[in-house]
């Protein structure tokens, strides 16, 4: 199967090819040319298998290009039971009769977010060699947190790769930032960048476009990478845990095979809900897609109006990995929606890029909304769901789940829909102690107490363990103390790539 680009389909490139360069020329996304069908008879066998079979069923049907023994490997190293601390990789969770939350946080990092970069690393460097790129790769970062550290451990110790990551210096949480201070790995570099995320961003930016550097690093045989969420390679791991959620549910006899349920996604870039979709697209029997987003609502009034505005405030919330503007994963629905219509999403993004807005036409708008439902919360509102599925279930959720399970039951209260659904909960509460616990007591339960007493309260407090990598930051040592300026962020690659 081959890969054309949204705003060019006369482009096909290989899976590969698609993987190695991220993004397309001419600034489109790369997506497959068609979808692989998936029967009912095949879903029902994935019930029987592991989480690393369906994901080979899963990949196998994309990355055409992949020889068997290729994808294997790649998924044998990602999805590992010491990493993940669980042999389901993504367990779910059963809440209700109704709801489930599909817990895809117990990789390394304690997000969502390693579901994808735990296997990115060796589709790429899969996809160099079956391209014959024999450079070394160097994946820049700039991260406001999550990203970052889940790239990190991603990549660590990954032949062929160098990886470095520029977070703001007063941008990140505490534990965030001593998670990729401590970073270990023979190939990793970390820096504090003096200024907010958006300088650390720009930084990079500038380092990818400027092609003198490029030709310097070319010279001595770097490429540069990015490993952001727009990349196929981080896509299409995400379609997996649909499949293997829906198999839970068969296996446990929730439902019988054909039954249709509903998802839910704690949306930022619109990667994940759009990895559902996809699934959907395949033949996985969904009915609605909800679509949680917390104060930066963008994407709720899109899908109510058809009317894309990022001109709006920035909110910094609670729920900080969804403080976004601009999600950009849409485009790939948005071609979806147009059957395809490359010069209609050329218009729409060159729409965005000089207004900051766009509208869609009436009948994509409808189509749009005959599937999905959207909704947000603020602050206060994710507090008082983490508080209330607390003391109703027992069961301690993070910020960003905890819009999903606001916007969801809003959702339920609205329509009456009694069907099944399982939410993606796409943090561990450990990650986000400080807000969770604030929630399920108050403000003083926090003040004055360090990171590892709050993980200490808060594992008291749920009745749940703290995840190993998380307890275990106490007792590593700091490896990078490195501070700079922006304009410093250069000669940082330059150093640790040893070139001048
Ligand atoms: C990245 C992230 C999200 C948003 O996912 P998208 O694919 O960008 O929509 C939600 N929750 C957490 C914890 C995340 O890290």
């Amino acid at each position: 199967m081959n890969y054309q680009s949204t705003r060019d389909k006369s482009i096909s490139v290989s899976s590969a090819h698609a993987i190695k360069t991220g993004l397309s020329a001419e600034g489109g996304l790369f997506v497959p040319e068609s979808f692989p069908t998936v029967s009912l008879k095949e879903i029902k066998e994935l019930s029987s298998k592991s989480y690393n079979e369906r994901a080979y069923f899963v990949l196998s049907k994309f990355l055409t290009d992949f020889t068997e023994e290729e994808l294997k490997d790649c998924i044998e190293k990602a999805y590992k039971k010491e990493k993940f601390g669980t042999s389901s990789i993504a367990p779910l969770y059963k809440l209700s009769n109704t709801t489930y939350f599909l817990e895809l946080w117990h990789g390394p990092t304690c997000a969502f977010k390693d579901m994808a970069l735990q296997i990115l690393p060796h589709l790429l460097t899969t996809s160099m060699k079956k391209t014959k790129e024999d450079k070394e790769i160097v994946i820049l970062v700039a991260t406001s947190g999550d990203t970052g550290k889940a790239a990190l451990e991603g990549f660590r110790d990954v032949n062929g790769t160098r990886i470095i990551v520029f977070y703001p210096d007063n941008g990140v949480s505490e534990i965030q930032k001593l998670q990729m201070v401590t970073q270990e790995g023979n190939n990793v570099n970390v820096a504090a960048v003096r200024g907010n995320f958006d300088d650390a961003q720009n930084g990079v930016k500038k380092i990818f476009t400027d092609n003198e550097y490029k030709s310097l690093l070319d010279r001595n045989h770097f490429k540069l990478s990015s490993a952001n969420s727009i990349n196929w390679g981080r896509l299409v791991p995400q379609i997996v845990y649909y499949f293997s959620a829906y198999a839970e549910l068969l296996k446990n006899n929730e439902i019988t095979a054909g039954d249709k349920i509903n998802v839910v996604v704690p949306t930022g870039n619109f990667g994940n809900i759009l990895a559902a979709y996809y699934a959907k697209k395949m033949g996985l029997p969904i009915a609605k897609f909800i679509c949680a987003s917390n104060e930066n609502n963008v994407l709720t009034d899109f899908i109510n109006t058809g009317i894309y505005n990022k001109n709006r405030d920035f909110h910094t919330t609670i729920s900080p990995s969804m403080d976004i503007l601009i999600s950009s994963n849409l485009e790939r629905f948005l071609y979806d929606l147009t059957e395809r219509d490359d010069k209609v999403i050329t218009d729409l993004m060159n729409s965005l890029n000089t207004k900051g807005s766009y509208e869609i036409p009436e009948n994509i708008k409808q189509k749009m909304q005959s599937e999905f439902y959207a909704g947000c919360c603020d602050d206060a509102e994710t507090m008082a769901t983490i508080k209330k599925c607390a003391s109703e279930y027992d069961y301690v959720i993070d910020t960003h789940t905890a819009v999903a399970k606001f916007v969801y039951d809003k959702y339920a209260s609205e329509t009456g829909d009694k069907t099944k659904t399982v939410i993606a909960s796409t943090a561990s509460p450990f990650k986000f102690n400080q807000s969770v616990l604030i929630a399920l007591k108050d403000h003083t339960a926090v003040v004055g107490k360090d990171e590892f007493t709050l993980l200490n309260e808060l594992s008291e407090e749920s009745n749940m363990q703290i995840p190993k990598s998380l307890y275990e930051l106490k007792d590593k040592s700091i490896v990078f103390d490195l501070v700079c300026d922006k304009d410093e962020m250069h000669q940082i690659v330059s150093d640790f790539l040893m070139v001048e």
